[in-house]
């Protein structure tokens, strides 16, 4: 008998399952249809030994001190600099727009002044961007918006940017001065030993069980618990019964090269040339010291049958749709939605270990509530057979130097 039945052992699983049991003395049972921890954060040693992120580069970054201890009892963290460039027109750009990439573009030296002064002749007009073409070309005008952000939008998403929210290039910051970091939080570094010892060092509990290869349809009726949280995709949770939510998809392609470095830079994006969008060459950023190396390069795909839903799609028509998924969501009382896929936004990880830390302090309260000292009901009173697969997390050295 759990407390809490916890589908999904990638970032929101696990923080919930972390703080429920360590805080809240629950005995949670982790599920996770795939054979491996840490969500899409999942990181693994390749043929070659280097440390590779199955699921796309996880460049951890945030502005919350909170976000960053909280972690922090689970890893140590390695600083990192995520610097990419734009390959277009046969050459590398400094990537996001910053002022080098203004002086390439002119030909000449320039200063933060000029850059503003030559933008804002350039751009054009729009006092609140309605959606991505929007919101670039009213920063820095058409033409820097078609050579680095229209193609590549088109390519990643199958769809205009005129069809996709701000927030869709609007992530993506725009700066006159020499910063060249392709995200500006405060803190940015990758966890020393990696995502997945991180998640094992969090799951560590005695009052946490994980089962991975566990698919939520079998653990349902088969896993007595009082409570559930569910991380999945919620169009899935009610058997997609307004129809699908669209997601994109993507194919990881890595190539090991006998070479210390392959490319100058963590990643390299690709707006208008190759299908795929980014090559990714990730020991820049995990600070191995290896004479081979290994890059990834992604390629976009639509989502379907055997492919992963990897993003949530932020347009009008998608949003209406998993409106009224949520509508069912909200009458549950017994049942907690957190995550990415299950609230359908595109948020990275420290804004679901955040999510994840409010979410805990909110259930708990529920269940309290709804205890009022008695036992609570079940959630999903099966019969008690075990899963299939069951693993208590690996063995892993305790953090330090
Ligand atoms: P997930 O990590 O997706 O975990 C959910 C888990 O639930 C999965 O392991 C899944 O197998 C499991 N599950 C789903 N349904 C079931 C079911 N029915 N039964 C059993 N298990 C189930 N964020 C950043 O901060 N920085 C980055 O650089 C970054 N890069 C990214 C690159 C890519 C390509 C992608 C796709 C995402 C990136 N993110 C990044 C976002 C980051 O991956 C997410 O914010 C984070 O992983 C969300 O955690 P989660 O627990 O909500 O979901
Ligand atoms: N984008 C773009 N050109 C680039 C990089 C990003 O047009 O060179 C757009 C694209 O639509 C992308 C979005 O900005 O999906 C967000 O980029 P980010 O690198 O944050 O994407 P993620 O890492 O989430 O895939």
């Amino acid at each position: 008998m759990f407390d809490y039945l916890i589908v999904g052992a990638g970032f929101a699983g696990a923080v919930l399952a972390e703080r429920l049991a360590s805080q809240r003395g629950r005995r949670c049972l982790v599920i996770d249809r795939r054979a491996h921890l840490a969500g899409n954060a999942y990181d693994f040693a390749d043929r070659a030994g280097v440390l590779l992120h199955q699921y796309g580069p996880h460049y951890f970054r945030t502005n919350s001190e909170r976000i960053r201890d909280y972690l922090g009892q689970f890893t140590e963290w390695h600083p990192a600099d995520y610097r990419i460039l734009s390959w277009t027109g046969g050459r590398h750009w400094p990537f996001p727009i910053n002022l080098n990439t203004f002086e390439q573009f002119v030909g000449h030296p320039a200063t933060s002044e000029e850059m503003a002064a030559a933008l804002a002749k350039w751009r054009v007009p729009i006092e609140s961007p309605r959606n991505s073409e929007e919101v670039i070309v009213s920063q820095v005008g058409r033409e820097l918006y078609e050579m680095f952000f229209q193609g590549y939008t088109r390519k990643q998403w199958r769809r205009d940017p005129s069809e996709l929210d701000p927030s869709v290039c609007g992530r993506v910051p725009i700066r006159t001065n020499r910063d060249d970091r392709y995200v500006s939080d405060k803190f940015q570094a990758m966890p020393r030993d990696g995502y997945t010892a991180l998640f094992q060092r969090m799951l560590a509990h005695p009052n946490i069980e994980v089962r991975l290869g566990v698919d939520f349809r079998d653990a349902r009726v088969q896993v007595p618990h009082r409570r559930l949280v569910y991380t999945g995709a919620l169009d899935e949770y009610y058997d997609h019964c307004f129809g699908p939510l669209p997601y994109r998809s993507l194919r990881f392609e890595p190539e090991t090269v006998e070479t210390e470095w392959f490319q100058p830079v963590v990643q390299v994006n690709y707006p208008n040339d190759h299908e795929y969008t980014r090559c990714v060459e990730i020991k820049h950023v995990t600070g191995q010291k290896l004479p081979v190396t290994t890059v990834v390069r992604e390629y976009p795909q639509d989502f379907g049958p055997g492919r992963e839903a990897y993003y949530p799609l932020p347009a009008p028509d998608a949003q209406a749709l998993y409106k009224r998924y949520e509508a069912l969501a909200e009458r549950e009382t017994n049942v907690s939605f957190v995550g990415r896929m299950a609230t359908y936004r595109y948020y990275n990880m420290d804004q679901i270990v955040g999510r994840a830390l409010t979410a805990c302090a909110r259930i708990t309260h529920r269940s309290d509530a709804a205890a009022g000292g008695a036992p609570p009901g079940w959630a999903g009173r099966g019969d008690a057979r075990p899963c299939l697969a069951t693993m208590r997390p690996p063995e892993i050295a305790p953090r330090g130097p």
